[in-house]
């Protein structure tokens, strides 16, 4: 099983297996609620999921779950689809890489992770903001 949870703990999913691919989505829906772009890493096999999951039906087929606690984004499931979960859920997005981009021609024109070169790692970013005294991990 790969287990994983949202920011505060109140909400674990387990899963069988997940896809090794993960996609990004630019569409209208996946940019708002997303924050951006919406990264999904498909469910393969049995799930399961506690905590206080709170779902919205933006379109009539598909939810979004989030924690009702901490408000992290959980997933995007059509009705009769797999859970799509968000890989921020498992340590190193369960070791899926972007496999590919849905709406990609709505992809902002600015956001290209290639080309940037200005890089911070957590130890920099921890080193130079004392006020995370340990780390992004609650
Ligand atoms: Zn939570
Ligand atoms: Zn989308």
């Amino acid at each position: 099983m790969i287990e994983g949870r949202c920011l505060c703990g109140a909400v674990q999913v387990r899963a069988e297996r997940l896809s090794d691919g993960m996609s990004a989505c630019f569409c209208t829906n996946c940019t708002r609620w997303g924050g951006g772009l919406q990264l999904a890493l498909k469910s393969l096999g049995g799930v399961e999921v506690t905590g206080p999951v709170k779902v919205y039906r933006a379109v009539p087929f598909a939810e979004r779950a989030w924690c009702d606690t901490c408000g992290s984004s959980l997933w995007l499931k059509d009705d009769d689809g797999p859970h799509e979960f968000c890989p921020g859920l498992f340590p190193n997005a369960a070791g899926a890489g972007l496999s590919h981009i849905v709406y990609a021609d709505r992809m902002p024109d600015g956001l290209d992770f290639a080309n940037v070169t200005d890089r911070v790692s957590a130890a920099e970013y921890e080193r130079d903001n004392p006020f995370v005294p340990e780390g992004d991990m609650p």
